[in-house]
């Protein structure tokens, strides 16, 4: 095999490639991403073994010299196309260790092992600049494996969600969140795999987050103690409540607090306990909103759409949808203003909302549409990624608007031959996005190849 000299600098885009390249051979369309599934995919070529598990399998006292070199973790190339990753398992930190095995799959993955002719990875085979290359590759290629930028730019993110969502540590969060949101310096649109990756997280993006969170806080009694406002679970409804100053549930109005305050400590955590097991409710979230900039340089944030007729001709000074007359601001009849257009309750007094009744009638049949696939001929299967397909227009300028809100209420579905059906809610929208299928069939051929399938628009399948 050509042997390659070590590049002077860490190839920052080709390690990404590499990153979203793995998580799209193996189809991963959640978070967090667990190290034992990514090890157990890559079990043809890849052993994975603790410090003290190896001593015996190995005889030795310091397998890969761990202790001696002062290594979190090493990986090691045996006889042609298999590895022995060894970590330090008396590190007692599941989110470093998982930390150091990505890292090591990483060497292993941008072939550090196999490219530049170095058998093991060493100071003392490596000059110091190499040696450093080769680990801030290692280093980005965990990064984006475990919290994809292409992912995190997608939504707004505070560190501590990065680090619940993700499963790592709020040391690691707090530097992928610097890189990605402060850094002035940030790669292009960084891979052919951008989009992909967005697209397969899609439905994730749009129903999964809150829960994740959740089961990211409740899994550890420290985070637990320390996250616990990050996201909630309402006593009454069992919604995720993701707003952490809210003292009462913006959906079903009830206080959080419950009736917790007068029970004894012993039934308070039964009760807890009961309701971490629970299923949870996840809401979704009205993204169709814009910020309008008023007297002063103030913003105030409005939906573009109006949820209840679609109406998109909204500005600045329209408070109320001039078709149908829903008010377009959330208020609170004692508390004024309030940010959210989640829910219908006010989150400081669980009064109900001006926006009435439009956010669980919008979430309704939002939901309704996600859960059609028991609605259709068996032999259609649900298109997993029209989620993205509708989010996706949104990036396209003004003259979507009326594609962007045709598609709000609707599912596509694709058949044996992979010919897609878009059911839309009514003839009309039905209509708008008929005029708009090459758009569509832009948006889809940026992820997949649909030249020549049929796609079908069919309408009239509202809510009953
Ligand atoms: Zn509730
Ligand atoms: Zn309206
Ligand atoms: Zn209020």
């Amino acid at each position: 095999m050509q042997t390659r000299r070590i590049p002077n600098k860490p190839r920052f885009e080709y390690v990404t490639e590499k990153a979203y390249e793995l998580l799209l051979e193996y189809g991963y369309d959640s978070f967090p991403i667990s190290i034992s599934a990514v090890l157990g995919e890559l079990s043809g070529y890849v052993t994975c073994l603790s410090w003290n598990e190896a001593k015996p399998i190995l005889k030795s006292e310091d397998p890969l010299h761990l202790k001696e070199l002062n290594a979190d973790g090493r990986v090691l190339r045996i006889n042609g196309n298999q590895y022995l990753i060894v970590y330090d398992d008396t590190i007692d930190d599941d989110h470093h260790n998982s930390w150091t095995i990505m890292h090591e799959i990483g060497h292993v993955i941008l072939g550090h092992l196999t490219e530049f002719d170095i058998g093991e990875l060493s100071r003392s085979g490596l000059t110091d600049k190499e040696y450093e290359v080769l680990e801030k590759e290692a280093h980005y290629f965990a990064a984006e494996f475990l919290m994809p930028t292409a992912i995190l730019r997608y939504f707004s993110i505070s560190v501590e969600e990065i680090a619940l969502l993700f499963d790592v540590s709020e040391d690691a969060a707090g530097r992928k969140y610097k890189r990605v949101f402060e850094a002035t310096y940030m790669p292009r649109q960084y891979t052919k795999y951008e989009n992909q990756l967005i697209r397969n997280f899609s439905k994730f993006i749009t129903v999964g987050i809150d829960e994740a969170i959740y089961k990211g806080i409740t899994a550890s009694f420290s985070r637990r103690i320390k996250f616990s406002s990050f996201c909630r679970k309402c006593f009454h409804c069992h919604s995720y409540i993701n707003d952490d100053s809210a003292e009462y549930c913006p959906y079903c109005g009830e206080s959080i607090a419950g009736k917790r305050q007068s029970q004894g400590l012993f039934a308070r955590f039964r009760e807890e306990q009961e309701l971490i097991k629970s299923s949870g409710i996840e809401h979704i979230r009205y993204r169709y909103m814009r910020d309008f900039t008023i007297e002063n340089n103030k913003k105030i944030t409005k939906p573009r759409i109006c949820p209840v007729c679609l109406n998109h001709q909204i500005d600045k000074n329209t408070d109320f949808c001039h078709i149908c007359g829903t008010s377009l601001y959330n208020k609170c009849p004692k508390d004024g203003l309030l940010a959210s257009y989640s829910g219908s309750f006010c989150p400081f007094c669980g009064r109900k909302t001006t926006s009435g009744n439009w956010y669980s009638n919008f979430e309704k049949k939002y939901k309704y549409y996600l859960e059609y696939s028991n609605k259709v001929p068996p032999e259609l299967i649900e298109y997993p990624y029209w989620e993205y397909v509708k989010h996706h227009s949104m990036l396209y300028n003004d003259n979507m608007l009326d594609l962007l809100s045709s598609l709000i209420y609707s599912t596509a579905f694709i058949d044996d031959n992979d010919n897609i059906y878009i059911y839309m809610d009514n003839g009309r929208t039905a209509e708008i996005v008929n005029e708009h299928i090459n758009a569509i069939r832009v948006i889809l051929e940026e992820t997949d190849q649909v030249q020549d399938r049929k796609i079908e628009v069919i309408g009239g399948y509202a809510i009953q």
